[in-house]
């Protein structure tokens, strides 16, 4: 029957591929934005939460009653505890302190078993994700979903984010650009992009605090600074990410990130969270990198209201040395970056 879905897990996926018009007619490119934040659990996570969630129970590792334990910035933990609640199953998320309230809030709202811990490198046993990982192998009838390392997040990409775009774009894309958490988003799309045409050019977005911007321009994960941004950068490469594809790499600093959020409110009444900014900033620098006449496709991962009292909140900025952008009648355009 068409136009119905199949709960809430038939309306995963199958997003608008928006395009951006501001931007797109300041670059002369066709900047286009897949809507991932109109998911039913609000984010692109939703994707792999699903393929993760699907794959454990064709396994038969996920028995009715069953618990799912994951370490997450948050989307992802949203993202299973609906699905948890929709298939019989427990959430348990771990989620660093350093996470928005909202996130963090909504997630208990939902009805998940919510650890807060303190933020603490990978190396250190006690990461969340390290964490997460020990707390599913003590609990009874649990599994770990594993979101860094287990493949079905980025085969959930592969297998729907890559096909929507391709077909949505009449396999016109010339480019790909993307910031990486767990790599899952970009890895899965861009193997399924180069399958289809070798020549699409895919860019890896990414924030300050990330080792990954100078491990694909000098060969090294090296890192320096920090990002407001949540969900994205990595220190490491992780199964999701290694073996991408990745033609270039543009990095793109809190403010710039905030001058395109804001800028795309303004100017196209989309509402949308930090990393968004990363991703189109990067789009547009690789329109800048491409020159006219090409057509870009970027994430708009999670939408605004994830961080209200954050992005969105004048004081909580400035506490971070950035400043509000003003509201102008011309678009907010990120300065150049460094190639
Ligand atoms: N943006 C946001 C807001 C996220 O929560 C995430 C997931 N951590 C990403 C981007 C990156 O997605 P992926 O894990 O697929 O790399």
């Amino acid at each position: 029957m068409g136009g119905i879905t199949a709960g809430f897990v038939g309306a995963v996926g199958h997003t608008p591929l928006i395009r951006l018009n501001a931007l797109s007619d300041l670059t002369g490119c066709e900047i286009l934005g897949k809507a991932e934040f109109m998911n039913p659990g609000g984010s692109v996570k939703d994707r792999a939460a699903l393929g993760i969630l699907l794959e454990a129970e064709e396994q038969g590792l996920l028995a009715p009653g069953g618990t799912v334990v994951e370490g997450t910035a948050g989307n992802t933990g949203i993202g299973l505890t609906h699905l948890c609640n929709a298939r019989g199953y427990r959430a348990l998320i771990v989620i660093p302190d350093t996470q928005s309230a909202e996130k963090i809030g909504l997630m208990r709202s939902l009805g998940a078993e919510v650890r807060t811990v303190p933020a603490v490198p990978y190396r250190d046993p006690n990461n969340y994700v390290r964490l997460s990982g020990r707390i599913a192998a003590e609990t009874p009838g649990a599994v770990w979903a594993n979101q860094f390392d287990n493949l079905a997040n980025r085969r959930a990409h592969f297998n729907s984010t890559g096909p929507e775009i391709w077909d949505q774009t009449g396999g016109k894309v010339d480019a790909w650009v993307a910031a990486t958490g767990t790599g899952g988003t970009y890895a899965g799309v861009a193997l399924y992009l180069k399958q289809q045409n070798p020549q699409v050019r895919c860019v890896l977005a990414d924030p300050h605090g990330s080792a990954l911007y100078a491990w694909v321009k000098q060969g090294e994960l090296s890192l320096e600074g920090s990002s407001i941004t949540e969900g994205i950068g990595n220190s490491r490469i992780t199964a999701n990410l290694e073996g991408a594809p990745i033609d270039d790499a543009v990095r793109v600093s809190d403010q710039d990130a905030l001058d395109t959020i804001y800028g795309l409110l303004w100017q196209e009444g989309l509402f949308l969270g930090g990393s968004v900014g990363i991703n189109v900033a990067a789009a547009v620098e690789t329109a800048r990198r491409l020159g006219p006449g090409h057509t870009i496709v970027t994430v708009l991962c999670d939408s605004g209201d994830r961080y209200r009292s954050r992005l969105y909140d004048a004081d909580w900025l400035a506490g971070k040395g950035l400043q509000q952008p003003e509201r102008h009648p011309s678009l907010a355009v990120p300065a150049k970056r460094e190639p």
